[in-house]
């Protein structure tokens, strides 16, 4: 078994992609297809779920055999997953009888408005906040405005689950309806301290557990390819939602271990063990997997507009004309002069919370040119970074000397050196960027012994690229400052011209 390869899916927000790893945890193959974008209201954001499940089918065959292998080469399967968004579907037909609502999609703010009372409540029970986000309130979203399909869940004729569960049970056709349990910690159903569906929180969203998956252990079998597919007994034996997947691509194994993902937003990570962190700061709680029956927790904060940024120089500004342009221009200065990009766009997310505040930029003069905007913009990342971690610090006593970092802005190395200068911590990128499909690869290799532990996939770890602090305390502590200043004011400007 030990040539064979592992095949992961990644199921993502945008697209739908495939890798093929080898045992050591090298990219053999990948292939992509992008996934279409519903936008029936504003606000609202939906995908077809057939179009999900056909994608995923398309590129594992492409993959494949585009890499001149056979199913016979693969020893298993695993899936990691945007996480949060939900698809209903009919047990009979085993047909989708609603788009899946995605993560994004605000269709039910009414509904969590409504329900802010329960806070408290739900923070305690599933580590997480009553927002539009997680699963449970496009559930009742859907429920409230189908009323039928209400009816028909509580007499058991329906099935639900987050994309992971939607495609385990297309792949094993229909025989598996599971989910894992990082999964299951994103609907707000799920309480992570009995570690089980919660009765009341049921109760509280009116939804029937009858037409909720089975929670799996992260790593372990949770069924087989059909024979409608290969007849082949391949095992689906890991399962995580996409950012937990890369905490776990990361090799982030030990308390304290933590990992940052820059995309469009920033995702941050911090292992917490057997501790769940009750925050008073912002940031959520969350199951990073369960292996072995053991389970291990994670904190969570996230950035909104992070890669995004540089987008909006792109495309909105055009002072760059790609992203790899916000590297150069940089590179070129001495410093910033003294001038901060708030990107808060869509408000910030943690430790402010703040969804009314928007952007700002301070300190301009009439020297201040395009460069200057650029480089303060990409600053703006790491420090909304240095916002998180500092908050994860506090809340944690953890103390971190180094960061794994991955995804699309990784790539700048002026970004990477200002992190580590401005967070003093060495920034270790890794080899191979894709460490969320690398994640649920090694999940899945782990659950059928394919890794004998963690311990040896830790071994497997290869590295690009180390950033190591360079300025002075006093020199990170003045810039630092100048950005709290600026988040400060930033907050503080609510314009009420809307035209
Ligand atoms: P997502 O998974 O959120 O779509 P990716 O991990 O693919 O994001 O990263 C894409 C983001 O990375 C984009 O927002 C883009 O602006 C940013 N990005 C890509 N290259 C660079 C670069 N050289 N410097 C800064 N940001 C970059």
């Amino acid at each position: 078994m030990q040539n064979k390869f592992l095949l992961a899916i990644d199921q993502g927000t945008t697209s739908t992609r495939t890798i093929i790893f080898n045992r050591c945890g090298d990219v053999i193959y990948e292939v992509s297809k992008e996934i279409t974008q519903y936008y029936p209201f504003p606000g609202w954001v939906e995908h077809d779920a057939n179009e999900i499940f056909e994608k995923t089918l398309a590129c594992m065959f492409e993959c494949i055999f585009s890499a001149k292998l056979s199913f016979k080469d693969i020893a298993a399967i695993g899936i990691t997953n945007q996480r949060e968004t939900i698809v209903v579907w009919d047990k009979k037909t085993k047909k989708p009888v609603y788009n899946a609502i995605v993560w994004q999609s605000l269709q039910s703010k009414e509904i969590t408005d409504n329900m802010s009372i329960y806070n408290d409540l739900i923070k305690e029970k599933t580590g997480l906040k009553i927002n539009p986000y997680f699963s449970a309130s496009k559930l009742r979203w859907l429920f409230d405005n189908y009323p039928k399909l209400q009816k028909r869940a509580n007499n058991g004729e329906l099935l639900c689950g987050t994309i992971d569960s939607w495609l385990i049970y297309n792949l094993t056709d229909g025989n598996v309806h599971a989910t894992d349990y990082s999964n299951a910690s994103r609907t707000l159903l799920f309480n992570i301290h009995t570690l089980s569906w919660d009765e009341d929180l049921l109760k509280l969203f009116n939804i029937p557990k009858c037409i909720l998956p089975e929670v799996k252990e992260s790593s372990g079998i949770f069924g087989y390819l059909s024979n409608k597919i290969t007849q082949e007994k391949i095992p689906i034996s890991g399962v995580a939602g996409d950012q937990q997947a890369s905490l776990f691509g990361q090799c982030c194994y030990q308390y304290g271990d933590l990992k940052n993902t820059y995309g469009t937003g920033c995702f941050t990570l911090m292992n917490t063990g057997t501790k769940i962190v009750n925050s008073k700061y912002g940031l959520l709680s969350t199951i990073a997997w369960k292996i072995n029956g053991q389970i291990t927790y994670a904190i969570e904060g996230s950035i909104f507009i992070a890669g995004a940024a540089i987008q909006w120089l792109r495309d909105e500004l055009k002072i760059i004309k790609s992203a790899s342009d916000s590297e150069k221009y940089a590179c070129s200065l001495q410093s910033t002069e003294g001038v901060y990009v708030v990107p808060a766009f869509t408000g910030l997310g943690t430790p402010y919370w703040d969804d009314e505040c928007k952007g700002a930029i301070f300190g301009l003069t009439r020297g201040t040119s395009k460069e200057i905007i650029t480089r303060a913009t990409l600053e703006s990342i790491a420090y909304q970074s240095k916002d998180v971690i500092e908050t994860m610090k506090k809340e944690t006593k953890a103390n971190f000397t180094q960061i794994y970092v991955d995804g699309g802005a990784t790539v700048n190395k002026y970004l990477m050196q200002f992190q580590a200068d401005i967070l003093n911590s060495k920034i270790i990128v890794p080899a191979t960027i894709q460490t969320t499909a690398l994640g649920a690869a090694f999940l899945a290799g782990l659950g059928i012994k394919y890794y004998k532990n963690v311990a040896e996939i830790t071994k497997l770890r290869k590295i690009n690229a180390i950033y190591e602090p360079k300025i002075s305390k006093n020199r990170q502590i003045e810039l630092y400052k100048g950005w709290k200043k600026a988040v400060k004011v930033t907050r503080m400007f609510k314009n009420s011209v809307k035209n």
